[in-house]
């Protein structure tokens, strides 16, 4: 490790070794610090809840580039090395180790750590987060001696982990607390649609169902998730999707502007100079969710940010503006969503989700702000132009699925 990088990127995940290898195609000659907490080589993070929980993927398949490739590119990959503090003014960080580094400008992409419940019993060692290859494969160690798994959240991460496990076998559980699964990020028809596909698929889901405390046994490993309603539900492992904690406590120590995440502007630069923060951990002003002040947890987000703070410590004029898109496996259910839909007034269903293959437009005044897409990938790459664009159109030509997307959009 060297004392001193030009730029030193915090956390070696999706935006982190995507900001390094974007300032390596920018020609940036400089040194480069790539350093993560993780033992391992940066690894694509959405297949721990899908291929790599099911054991279809390997690790080799998930790294994002061979481990060769970082030196090869004259980019320091520095593992297993937690930063604790950040000194703006002295430009240096100190480590876990209490070793220093300094830096020309740093960036700080260091995602966030799974939202853990807090109640009794919720310290056992058979209660699992789902956000890192660690994680994982505690989970999967644990497989062989486990035959029922409650996941606490019907969020993305929880619905792929119990579609996962429910495939591999296991009599999986889903504890929701709203009064529907994905309600934080899709309307009630998809909600109703995944309910509807788990329960078939053998999946128990229980809405309004909220954890209270954790039975344990003697040996220290919760036996039974206890609701507030009183009912009781007994697993050998639970497992816990509940979203993030953002991971930006160095950085807000050292005075950065934070309320949800790091604030960032359009360039992603935080308040503090030569210092940027991306992916997961940055707030910043979206467009498609009309300005507000936002943290996207997706690669997308992750990989343009990347680019954006490549392009802008090359001096190139870069904001970052891009439509957020998003996916997710469960089953054979490929769903694709472009846009964010959080304050519709409107939407359209096209197709029947009886037939498992359908999209939801969402509209606010008049306008397309985005589309959940079910095994409809024509639907999802057509209607990506009409949320980029705002445009307004014939609901009823929408809804016709004998319509291409794109003719409805001439039209
Ligand atoms: P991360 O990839 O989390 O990387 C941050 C890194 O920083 C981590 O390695 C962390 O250990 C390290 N770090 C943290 N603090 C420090 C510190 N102080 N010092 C040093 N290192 C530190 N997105 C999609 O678009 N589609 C999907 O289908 C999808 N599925 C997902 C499934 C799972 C199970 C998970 C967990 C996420 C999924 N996501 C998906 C979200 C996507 O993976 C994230 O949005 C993306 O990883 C964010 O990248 P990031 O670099 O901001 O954070």
């Amino acid at each position: 490790m060297n004392t001193s990088y030009d730029i030193l990127i915090v956390g070696a995940g999706h935006a982190g070794a995507n900001a390094a290898i974007a300032l390596r195609q920018q020609k940036f000659e400089g040194t480069i610090g790539l350093m993560g907490n993780e033992k391992y080589p940066p690894y694509e993070r959405p297949p721990l809840s899908k291929e790599y929980l099911a054991g279809d993927k390997p690790f080799e398949r998930i790294m994002l580039r061979p481990e060769s490739f970082w030196s090869e590119r004259k980019i320091d990959l520095l593992t297993g090395c937690r930063v604790s503090k950040v000194d703006p003014m002295d430009k240096k960080v100190t480590l876990s180790t209490d070793d220093e580094v300094r830096f020309g400008k740093l960036i700080w992409a260091t995602g966030g750590s799974p939202r853990m419940l807090d109640c009794p019993g919720s310290q056992a060692r058979n209660i699992h987060g789902v956000r890192s290859r660690a994680d994982v494969d505690k989970i999967m160690a644990a497989l062989p001696t486990t035959e029922k798994v409650v996941v606490v959240g019907g969020g993305y991460i929880g619905l792929e982990a119990a579609a996962v496990l429910t495939k591999l076998g296991k009599k999986v559980t889903i504890l929701e607390t709203m009064d529907r699964v994905l309600s934080r990020v899709a309307g009630k028809t998809l909600s109703r649609f995944y309910e509807e596909e788990h329960r078939q698929q053998g999946v128990s889901v229980e809405l309004e169902a909220m954890v209270d405390a954790f039975e344990t046994n003697e040996d220290g490993m919760a036996i039974a998730a206890k609701l507030t309603d009183g009912r009781k539900f007994a697993a050998e492992m639970f497992i816990i999707g509940i979203g993030i904690i953002p991971e930006t406590g160095p950085l807000v120590a050292a005075g950065a502007a934070a309320g949800n995440g790091v604030d960032v502007d359009q360039h992603c630069r935080t308040s503090l100079e030569d210092i940027y923060a991306i992916g997961d951990c940055a707030a910043h002003s979206n467009r498609f969710a009309d300005g507000a002040h936002i943290r996207l947890e997706s690669v997308q987000n992750a990989n343009d940010q990347a680019k954006v703070v490549a392009l802008d410590i090359m001096g190139e004029d870069c904001e970052y503006d891009s439509v957020p898109w998003f996916w997710s496996n469960q089953f054979d259910l490929k769903l694709q969503t472009v846009g964010l839909s959080t304050g519709h007034d409107h939407y359209i269903v096209r197709g029947d989700p009886a037939n498992r293959t359908f999209s939801i437009v969402y509209l606010k005044d008049g306008k397309v702000i985005a589309l959940d897409c079910v095994n409809a990938t024509k639907d999802y790459v057509q209607g990506r132009k009409l949320v980029e664009a705002g445009l307004t159109l014939d609901i009823e030509q929408l809804a016709n699925t004998s319509i291409p997307i794109k003719e409805v959009e001439r039209a």
